[in-house]
This record gives structure tokens, sequence and C-alpha cells, in this order.
């Protein structure tokens, strides 16, 4: 039998891919949303979260479709009223509210799941196994899309704690914290944030690899046409690029709400926060680099 879950947020992801997700989905039934601007035909929609909370005690399931900055405010909330709670990525605007809504959650023993869709890529699970049996000589990212149409209008990712190109580029470092083997930390980082706003257009990262290899990802928003998101690996026994599309989204964000049914059943939590970590380090690290300014 499928279970009542509610999303929140109903704006460019929530339409693009977790109504269509949900819907395809024998576990879950879409049985309520949370928007203050739109609905969805046939669902009963509430204002606020508090009001679905208050109104709507069977659904016990709650996925967070709405930008990150007020993600923990939404999460803790849900929590605390003793609800599962899955996260878009990135699950938090830093670590520490991260980790914060995990002890929340294990007081609560409810599920908590940070997701990261682009893992759920095809290819992913093929290149960690090919990886596995050789030695990395360079693994190179590059991350490049247009932020007109990725991003329509969205101040969110200007301000702080929307990222700016890391909104996407956290993708590339999903996938990256996935595929190694080994563990890299970032050493240097520049960053080009555009005069009038907070957050970078641009950034290049360079990781420390156990091994030596060279491991390193170029994220623009200022490509104009088709996206560019790609992983070039080279071994000592082969190279391989990884290319990735919009397409695969759908599948990826179905294989989403498999695993967070899975996690509600086993009653257990995913939270892997290494995405993030390069992310808030690439923002300690990082040389800054004033550019032109951005307007939509
Ligand atoms: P969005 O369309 O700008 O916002 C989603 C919805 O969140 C809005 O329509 C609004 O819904 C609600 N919202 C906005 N600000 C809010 C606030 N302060 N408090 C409560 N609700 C608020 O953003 P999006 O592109 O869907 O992205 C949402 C999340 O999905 C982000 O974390 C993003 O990284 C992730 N994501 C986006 C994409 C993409 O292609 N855009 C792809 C993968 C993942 P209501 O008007 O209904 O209240």
């Amino acid at each position: 039998m499928s279970k009542p879950i509610a999303l929140v947020g109903i704006g460019k992801i929530a339409r693009d891919q977790h109504i269509p997700a949900i819907h395809a989905d024998p576990d879950w039934s879409l049985a309520a949303t949370v928007s203050r601007n739109a609905s969805v035909e046939g669902i009963e929609n509430y204002p606020t979260l508090d009001a679905l909370l208050a109104a709507r005690p069977d659904i016990d399931t709650v996925s967070l479709a709405i930008p990150v900055q007020p993600r923990f405010e939404h999460a803790r909330l849900a929590i605390e009223a003793g609800r599962h709670v899955m996260l878009e990525k990135p699950p938090g605007v830093s670590v520490a509210e991260c980790l914060n809504l995990q002890v929340l959650a294990q007081r609560q023993g409810v599920s908590l799941y940070a997701t990261w869709h682009a893992r759920h890529a095809e290819g992913i699970a093929e290149a960690r196994d090919w990886l596995a049996g050789r030695r990395l000589r360079s693994l190179r990212i590059s991350w490049k899309e247009d932020v007109r149409v990725w991003h329509p209008g969205q101040e969110w990712v200007w301000e702080p704690g929307g990222l700016g190109v890391f909104d996407p580029g956290i993708n590339a470092l999903s996938i990256l914290t996935s595929v190694l083997p080994e563990p890299v930390h970032l050493n240097a980082a520049t960053l080009d944030v555009p005069e009038n706003r907070q957050t970078p257009i641009a950034a290049s990262l360079s990781f420390q690899h156990s091994a030596g290899a060279c491991v390193e990802a170029e994220f623009d928003w200022r490509l104009v046409g088709d996206p560019e998101w790609q992983i070039m690996i080279e071994t000592d026994d082969g190279s391989r690029v990884l290319s990735f599309g919009a397409a695969s989204m759908d599948i990826e964000y179905r294989r989403l709400y498999q695993r967070m049914a899975e996690l509600v059943v086993d009653g257990t939590m995913d939270m892997d926060l290494s995405p993030l970590m390069h992310v808030a380090d690439a923002f300690m690290l990082g040389r800054r680099r004033h550019t032109d300014p951005f307007f939509f």
C-alpha cells in the first residue's frame, strides 16, 4: 500500500521532477502540498508547513523542495512533529545545521535523507566499480551551464547560503565523493563573484589526492547554449568520460523516492555530507575575484 507524503515548495524542481517521481512510485501517494503561491490540481494545499503538520497527522513523510536557506527551519519543524524528512540538495546552508538535524532526527526516531540526485545518474555505479581496480592519474570535472536557463529569476542562489555556481557544482562533487575510492580534500580554489552579488558565478577547485592524482573542477554559470556536465577520468589502465544530461534526471528522482521508501521502512538515515563539506572548504579557502555585475 502506498504511503502518504507531503511536498513542500511547488517551484521549478517540484514541478520538473518531484511531482512526476512521486506519481510514478507505487510506494508513495502525494497526499498534500505546502505552497504559499501555487497548488497541484486535485491535491490539498496548505499555506504553511505548520498548518499541514497540525491538520494531517496521517502524513508521516515530508519532502522539502524549497531553496536551501529556509530548509533547516522546515526540517526542524517536521522532525519535531515526528515526521520523516527528505531534503533536496544541498541539505543545508552549513555543515553544522545538517549535523544538528541529524541529532534531532535521531532523538525523534525518524528517517532523514540528504538526497544527491546526481549520484543516481546512469553510469555512476559502473564508474565506481571501474575505478576501484585502477590507479587514478587524473579526474577533471567540467560543470558549466547557463544560469539564466537553469535558475531563471532565482534571486536566492545569489544570496548568502545560496551557493551560487556551487548549487549545480555540488552535484558534480556528489559524484566525485561517490565514485572515488580514496578521499580527497580541497587545497586551493578561486571564486569569481559578480561585484553586485554574494555568491560565485564561476569557480576553479583543486584537490589533494592521497596517491597524488590530479583532481580538479571547473564550475561556470556563463556558458550559453547546451550545458556541459562532464567528468574526465584517466587511470593507469584506460580513460573514461562521464557525460550527464537533463534527461537522466527523471530516473534520478525516481531512485531518490525509492531510497526514501527504503529508509522509512528500515527506520534508518542517509546523511552523507561530504559534498557540502567540500563546498564549505571552497568558501573557506577560496581566493575571491570580483567580476562583472550579473543581472537576469
Ligand atoms: P525555486 O523554484 O526558486 O523554489 C522552490 C519553491 O520553494 C518556490 O516556488 C516556493 O514555493 C518555495 N520557497 C521559496 N522561498 C521560500 C521560503 N523562503 N520559504 C518557504 N518556501 C519558499 O527553486 P528550485 O529550482 O525548485 O530549487 C529548490 C531546491 O531544489 C534547491 O535546493 C535546488 O538546489 C534544488 N534543485 C533544483 C534544480 C533545478 O533544476 N532548479 C535541480 C535539482 C535540484 P511556493 O511559492 O510554492 O511556496
